[in-house]
Formats: structure tokens, C-alpha cells, sequence
């Protein structure tokens, strides 16, 4: 290993949640929770591979668990170089528990937020006051030396002509990367869908806009297929594509719910393919240079908007012939 790369053990926590977004992909019993001790036996698996540097829990939200600090400071205890969560930020907001997090050994904070104000962040989150604390908690972290603040959001109908404005708001938070993410159709995801989703033409100009903001934050663009990207996307150092194979080799180092299995390694004609669950490749994908690096489009918007919108974008953007 490289003594700079990082290698990341995931560890699913459970799925209660103080936040009740929209389109949350976890399965919808919100009370089921891993118990401590084997939490705790995993950073210790982990710990005892010896090829990991970085722990990385995943909720639900871990913040709200009453061994928060405990999971923190065992994995710090061990030796682990990075310890990372992904939270609603709320927690945050008492600087006390800020505070407590960082001696603990946080390191790395991923913050989800759907809006550049209240209206947005809210409509997603169906919290009330989600978007005050969440702020606050970005600035609490912003606050203490040695926390790394990260963000991401999801895209959906309530936000996408935002898109431009949310970046340039997290930017101005301070955060290091902002992640984005398409729809995944699994748990209220799934049950909300057809109201959530637009299609990826009406998207496409909104998320090109983006690439204005790479001049002054890291973007990492998760799910959307590629032929909604300008060409310059894929030239620019400040942009990084999750494919379903950087998928495939992170699930493979997740742990909780048997939840590592989303992406498949399949080969087919002599060739690898790597298959996310949620997401097919049409016929007409086959012809596509992004075939291999895409993760097509998932099969409940095939099923409502068909290829269209996938052709005239792949022919506008990729020069693809139809
Ligand atoms: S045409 Fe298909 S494979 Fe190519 S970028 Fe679009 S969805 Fe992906």
C-alpha cells in the first residue's frame, strides 16, 4: 500500500435516523440498529486485516447512537488514520458534541444537505428546523482545527434547477468536495420515484452548469449516466465519476445488512462487467464509448421515460449516432 492511498473499511451502523428524507434509500424498518459489540468487533476485523487506514461509518445516522463516541474512540484507539462519518449535521450544532467528536479522533465529515436554504433542505428532509441545525453544524465543524468537512447532496425534482447555487453555497460553507448524487429506487426512494425523478434532459442543463464551480471546489458526480455531461467533464481534474466498478471494489469493504452486494462482477463474453442492481444498459448503450464506465439508467426510468431523452443526449454530447 502506498502510504498516502487510502483504504477505506465501511461500516453500516443501522438505519434510525432524527431526519426523514424523501427519497432515503435504506430499507424502511427505521428501528433496527447493529448492537455495540458488534460494531465494535468489526473495526477490530478491520484493525486485524492490517490493509485498511481508514474507518468509515454509515447510517442511518451514527451521530444519534449513545455509543457514538465510543465507535470513534476504539477505531482511534487502533491505530486507524482517518476515522470518517456521513451525517445530517445536526448533531453538530451543540458545540459541546463537536468538540467531544474531534478528541474522540473524528477526522472526516461527509454532511448531507438538499438545499441552499430552508424551503429546499427541508422539503427533503421533512424535519423541521433540519436545515438550522445542519448549518450550524457545518459551521460548529468549520470551527475546529483538524475536522475535514465534505458534503453531498441528492438530486431530485424538489432541487435540480438549483444545482448551481447549491454548490457555490456548500463551497462557501467550506467544504473540501461536494459529492452529488442520482436517485437510488430502494426504500422510500423507491415508494416516491415517479414524483421525485425528472428526466435527464431537463437535468442536463442544470448539472452542466456545475462544471462553473470546479474552479473552486472537488466534485465527485455519483449514479447519473454520462452522456448527460458536456465533454469537458471528463478532462477535468477537479471531477471524479463513481463508476459501478469504484462501486463494486468499495462495497467489497463494507460490512452490516449483507448490503455489499449492489454492484455484481459479471463476466460476460470474455469481458468483465460490473452491474449495478438498480440500473440496466439498453441495447443502445451497447455502442456507447461510456458502455464499460456508466451506470446506464435504472429500470423504473426506463420504464416511465423509455431511451428518448438517453439518445438525444448521448448524440448532443457523446456524438453518438442513433
Ligand atoms: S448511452 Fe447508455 S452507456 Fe452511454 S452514457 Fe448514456 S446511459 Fe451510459
Amino acid at each position: 500500500m502506498n502510504k498516502n492511498e487510502e483504504i477505506a473499511f465501511l461500516i453500516l451502523t443501522g438505519f434510525s435516523c432524527n431526519n426523514n428524507c424523501i427519497f432515503c434509500s435504506n430499507i424502511n424498518d427505521r428501528a433496527q440498529d447493529r448492537s455495540t459489540s458488534e460494531i465494535l468487533e468489526d473495526i477490530k476485523t478491520a484493525h486485524n486485516q492490517k490493509k485498511y487506514n481508514t474507518i468509515e461509518f454509515l447510517g442511518g445516522e451514527v451521530t444519534i447512537r449513545s455509543d457514538f463516541f465510543k465507535l470513534i474512540s476504539y477505531a482511534n484507539q487502533l491505530g486507524f488514520k482517518k476515522i470518517r462519518i456521513t451525517t445530517n449535521g445536526r448533531m453538530f450544532s451543540y458545540p459541546e458534541f463537536s468538540k467531544k467528536a474531534v478528541k474522540a479522533g473524528l477526522k472526516d465529515i461527509t454532511v448531507s444537505i438538499y438545499g441552499h436554504n430552508k424551503k429546499l433542505h427541508e422539503g427533503a428532509t421533512r424535519s423541521p428546523g433540519s436545515f438550522e441545525q445542519c448549518i450550524a453544524g457545518i459551521k460548529n465543524i468549520k470551527k475546529i482545527k483538524g475536522l475535514n468537512l465534505l458534503t453531498s447532496t441528492v438530486v431530485s425534482k424538489i432541487n435540480y434547477k438549483y444545482l448551481y447555487e447549491i454548490g457555490s453555497f456548500v463551497h462557501k460553507l467550506g467544504s473540501s468536495r461536494w459529492n452529488i448524487f442520482d436517485l437510488i429506487p430502494d426504500g422510500k426512494g423507491a415508494e416516491n420515484y415517479d414524483i421525485l425523478m425528472v428526466n435527464y434532459k431537463k437535468i442536463s442543463p442544470y448539472i452542466n452548469k456545475i462544471y462553473n464551480l470546479t474552479n473552486k471546489i472537488n466534485i465527485t458526480i455519483y449514479d447519473f449516466p454520462l452522456c448527460l455531461f458536456e465533454n469537458k467533464f471528463f478532462n477535468n481534474e477537479h471531477i471524479l465519476f463513481f463508476t459501478p466498478e469504484t462501486r463494486y471494489r468499495h462495497s467489497m469493504k463494507q460490512v452490516g445488512y449483507g448490503f455489499s452486494h449492489r454492484v455484481d462482477k459479471i463476466s460476460k463474453d470474455s469481458k468483465i462487467i460490473y452491474q449495478d442492481k438498480y440500473r440496466i444498459k439498453t441495447d443502445f448503450c451497447k455502442k456507447c464509448l461510456y458502455f464499460n464506465k456508466c451506470q446506464g439508467i435504472t429500470k423504473q426510468y426506463f420504464k416511465k421515460y423509455g431511451i428518448k431523452e438517453i439518445k438525444e443526449l448521448s448524440r448532443i454530447n457523446i456524438g453518438l449516432e442513433t
